[in-house]
């Protein structure tokens, strides 16, 4: 089975910035390369999940409603260019509500995988952040840091307790890395010993 995770903002668009939130459609900007990786997943017979965290929601900063808006909007443009989105799972919690589903714990990831037989050590999860990649290691997946979001750096990886199993400018770099590794027989890693 062809799985693969992915966070939204920082990788399939442009991260706000600070501790700031997408809050409608107009300050969605899909990032350089995203919906062309999207599409190279789609034809190499990837089911794509996307996991996020939205906790602008639970803040009262913008509503469900919007949020749905965003991502049937998202959804269309990355069909219309050729790619497809599998499932899009949001947690809409703050820290404070202490549920099951906010990053780095594993509920979106299960809701996304459900009734799949999918082994989470063989998948990828490609992410901008500290908490995804603790979020992927803790689920048990290959991880990916992309430096099109919160991350500017491969540098600012250096103190992390948890590091990333790979590294990439983008999600277009990330994709085409993982191609490559498929491709080697056997589909051993690069960097397997
Ligand atoms: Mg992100
Ligand atoms: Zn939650």
């Amino acid at each position: 089975m062809k799985f693969i995770f992915l966070d939204r903002d920082g990788v399939i668009n442009k991260d706000p910035g600070g501790s700031l939130y997408v809050t409608s459609w107009e300050d969605f900007h899909f990032l350089p390369g995203s919906l062309e990786a999207l599409k190279s997943l789609k034809k190499k017979g990837y089911l794509v999940a996307v996991v996020s965290n939205q906790a602008g929601v639970g803040k009262g900063i913008y509503t469900r409603e919007i949020l749905s808006k965003i991502t049937e909007n998202m959804i269309r443009a990355v069909e219309a260019a050729g790619g497809e989105l599998y499932s899009v799972q949001y947690c809409t919690h703050t820290s404070e509500d202490n549920c099951d589903c906010r990053k780095p714990k594993a509920g979106l990831f299960k809701t996304a995988a459900k009734g799949l037989n999918i082994d989470f050590s063989k998948i990828y999860f490609i992410g901008d952040t500290k908490r995804d990649i603790e979020a992927g290691r803790a689920i048990g997946c290959k991880t990916i840091l992309v430096l099109s979001g919160k991350i500017k750096s491969g540098q600012e990886v250096e103190g992390w307790e948890i590091k990333p199993d790979i590294i990439k400018r983008d999600l277009f770099e990330a994709v085409e890395e993982i191609h490559s590794r498929d491709s080697l027989p056997g589909g051993r890693s690069k960097l397997s010993p």
